[in-house]
Parts: C-alpha cells; sequence; structure tokens
C-alpha cells in the first residue's frame, strides 16, 4: 500500500493568495465597473533590459546552428555567468568568493526550499517572523517543525520582527542549529546594517550554526552603507549560504534564473562532531536532482552585468525604487506608520487595525490590493504589505484613491 509522507498534512494549507483573489473577485463581481488597482503580490510589471533580451535572441539563434548548439550544460551553471557573478557581486566588493563556489538555479524559491535536505532531521531551526512561507513550509514538509498550535510551529524558534526591535531580530540567548535571514525582508522591506549582520555572523560563529541569508532583493539597496552580502562580514564564509535571485533584480521572474553561493569553508557536523563540508554535499544534492539552467537563460542573465546592462538593470529598479518611496511618503502623509520602501520594493504599512479588515477597507473603499501582514506570521497582525511592482501611474492613482476613501 503506498503511503504518504504525514508531514504534508502538518501543513497549514496557505489561504493567504487564494482568500486575496476570492476577495477580489467577489468585490469586481459586485462593482464590475471599479478598476482594481493591485500592489499585493510581488511580481515585477516591466520587460526584461534590452541587454538581456538581445543575448536571450542571440543566444537562441546559436541554438538554431549546429555548430554552435548545446545541450546538457554544468550542472552548476556555464563558467561565463559564474565567472560574471563572482568578480561583479563579490571580489569587486571585496567579499572573497570564487567562481565554483556559486551554484546557478532556475530560482532563489527552489533552493530555499531544497537546501534543508543536506541537513540533518533533528536541528533547531529559526525563522522571522514574518517570513517568507517558503522557509517554514519546506521545514513543515521534513519533519522538523512539529506540531502547529496557536498559530506557530512548537518545533521552530520564531525570531520576532517587531517595531521595538527595528524589525531586525538579535540572535537569541538559546543556541539555535540553522538560521534563516531576509534582507532586504519580505515582506517589511527593512534592511539589516553592517553591525545587526555581524552579530548574526558571530552568533554563528560561536555556536557552530549556520545562516541562510536570502538576499533575492539586494539589487535594492541604495545605502552604501548597508552590506548587499553577508560576505561582506568577516568570518562569514564559515557559517553562511547566501541566496540570490535575477526575478527581482532584472524582471527574470518569468525567465527564471538565481544563484546560491556555499562558500567551501563552510562545514556542518555529523552525529559523532565530524566536520563536513556543505560545498562538497550541496554538488552532490545539485548534480542528483538537477539538470542546469537552459544556455539562452544564462547568456540573458550574464548581459546584467555589461556596462549596458548593469544601466537598464538600475534604471528599472529605480523605477520601483519610485513607487516604494510615493507609496512610503503618501501613506505616512495619511498618519500611518511605515518602513521598508528605501532599500526595498516593499512597504510595511502598521494600520493599527486587523490586517484583514485593512485589506476589506482599501479594497472596498479604494479599488486597491494589498497583501495582509497575518499572513506571514503572527507579527504580521495589524499590519498590511504593500508592493510597488506596478506601473508609477496605477501607484499614483492607488494612493489618490487611498487618500480620499480614508
Ligand atoms: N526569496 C524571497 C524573500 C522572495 O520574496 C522571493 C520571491 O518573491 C524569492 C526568494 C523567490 O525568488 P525566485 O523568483 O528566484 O524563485
Amino acid at each position: 500500500m503506498i503511503k504518504i509522507n504525514e508531514n504534508y498534512l502538518r501543513l497549514q494549507s496557505s489561504y493567504l493568495f487564494t482568500d486575496i483573489a476570492h476577495r477580489v473577485a467577489a468585490f469586481q463581481k459586485a462593482n464590475p465597473d471599479q478598476e482594481v488597482i493591485k500592489l499585493g503580490i510581488g511580481d515585477v510589471t516591466r520587460a526584461l533590459p534590452g541587454a538581456c533580451i538581445e543575448a536571450f535572441h542571440r543566444a537562441v539563434d546559436e541554438m538554431a546552428d549546429d555548430g554552435k548548439f548545446r545541450g546538457y550544460g554544468p550542472e552548476q551553471g556555464y563558467a561565463f555567468l559564474r565567472e560574471t557573478i563572482a568578480r561583479h557581486d563579490f571580489q569587486d566588493r571585496g567579499a572573497a568568493i570564487s567562481a565554483d563556489e556559486i551554484f546557478i538555479s532556475d530560482g532563489a524559491k527552489c533552493d530555499t526550499g531544497n537546501i534543508q535536505e543536506i541537513f540533518g532531521a533533528d536541528i533547531r531551526i529559526a525563522v522571522p517572523d514574518p517570513v517568507y512561507p517558503v522557509y517554514v513550509d519546506t521545514n513543515v514538509m521534513a519533519g522538523r517543525a512539529g506540531e502547529f498550535k496557536n498559530g506557530r510551529y512548537e518545533g521552530l524558534y520564531y525570531l520576532d520582527s517587531t517595531r521595538e526591535n527595528g524589525f531586525v531580530p538579535a540572535p537569541p540567548q538559546s543556541p539555535v542549529d540553522l538560521i534563516y535571514l531576509c534582507f532586504p525582508n519580505n515582506p517589511t522591506g527593512v534592511a539589516i546594517t553592517r553591525d545587526q549582520l555581524k552579530a548574526w555572523v558571530d552568533y554563528a560563529r560561536e555556536h557552530r550554526a549556520l545562516i541562510l541569508f536570502d538576499a533575492a532583493y539586494e539589487a535594492f539597496i541604495r545605502d552604501e552603507r548597508l552590506p548587499r552580502s553577508i560576505y561582506e562580514i568577516d568570518g562569514a564564509r564559515e557559517v553562511a549560504i547566501e541566496f540570490r535571485s535575477f526575478s527581482k533584480t532584472a524582471g527574470f521572474t518569468g525567465t527564471r534564473c538565481a544563484f546560491t553561493v556555499v562558500p567551501k569553508d563552510c562545514m556542518a557536523y555529523d552525529a559523532v562532531g565530524e566536520k563536513h563540508d556543505l560545498h562538497s554535499l550541496w554538488n552532490r544534492r545539485h548534480c542528483t536532482k538537477f539538470n542546469g539552467v537552459s544556455y539562452p537563460v544564462q547568456r540573458a542573465a550574464e548581459a546584467i552585468y555589461s556596462n549596458e546592462g548593469k544601466l537598464q538593470t538600475r534604471e528599472l529598479v529605480d523605477y520601483y525604487l519610485k513607487n516604494a518611496a510615493l507609496i512610503c511618503s503618501e501613506m505616512t502623509a495619511m498618519g500611518f506608520n511605515c518602513v521598508g520602501g528605501e532599500n526595498s520594493p516593499y512597504i510595511w504599512v502598521d494600520g493599527s487595525r486587523d490586517s484583514w479588515e485593512f485589506f476589506d477597507l482599501l479594497l472596498k473603499r479604494a479599488g486597491v490590493v494589498c497583501t495582509p501582514g497575518a499572513g506571514f506570521g503572527k507579527c504580521g497582525q495589524g499590519f498590511i504589505r504593500i508592493s510597488a511592482f506596478n506601473h508609477y501611474e496605477n501607484v499614483q492613482r492607488a494612493m489618490a484613491r487611498i487618500k480620499t476613501a480614508l
């Protein structure tokens, strides 16, 4: 008799985006003439940069030529892309990461979800609250989270991100083994300072723990004092794996390309305390279960780092940051406490009322869709996340409508 992995029964159904979709559909049915402006979901709205499109086309043409055609590529990604990333994203910023420590993939979602496979079943895991749900659900699937009681899994250690700690949790008093950090954060939009990140690296070194650093929104950092990579912090090579994505950097959400950095100094331990390097383990996992990102997509990603590509991606990100600044200033002027939106496409707005109530209010009175903070965890209650991924004119109209409606 075929049996299921019963850990899946412990998953809390993710009602968040389906719930939102149902409420929006019901509203639209009742108000067919009212146009709805969506500032909810974190998907980009603008086309790929020209440099990427040109590289994409050239690579597709190569695939049409028997002499230049490429079949299976290296599972870890082509050297041309790994070397470009290592130089521009790390070495040029003083972070000693080499090309062979970079694993190209089709998404940071898959990588942040899959990475937990290489760790023991009985480790203690710390997750942020509010959280990008993939970190929690993949550990529930693996049987590490325990029972779900009073809105939380008993087996997880929650790192509360609250107004009191500026939405950047400090390392816990008790030891944990695996720590998920995401900065600039989804959903709060808050970035981490060098000192705050150093405290986490020091903690991980002291406790022989590992940090999984999700930097999917790194391209939005404009404050030069902020670290863009955890490897800008001394000692991080031994205790951190970093995830990056081209999804928000260059509009690759539908094109799919990302990468994970696993430094060769990163160690983890077996039952008798013997050291093992995580690079070899992840390489084994990646090569066994993944067959590489398509050649044209990797060429398109490489083009992000050309002079032209750099200018174009900066302009793209600046566009969304301009939206974010407008949302932030307008919501603040309306009397709401807001964080994020400066080095991030997300604005975390304190509604001082139930998240869903605030969501309904904005939908029904202004025809604007946001994301209720409660959907990201207990600490999200009372907040909403507004996303800057839309056209500027739509953001302007959304803000004008909210101002009139509230
Ligand atoms: N990590 C975070 C924090 C995200 O918000 C997202 C997407 O919304 C991802 C990872 C997924 O990135 P990708 O499109 O590369 O799978």
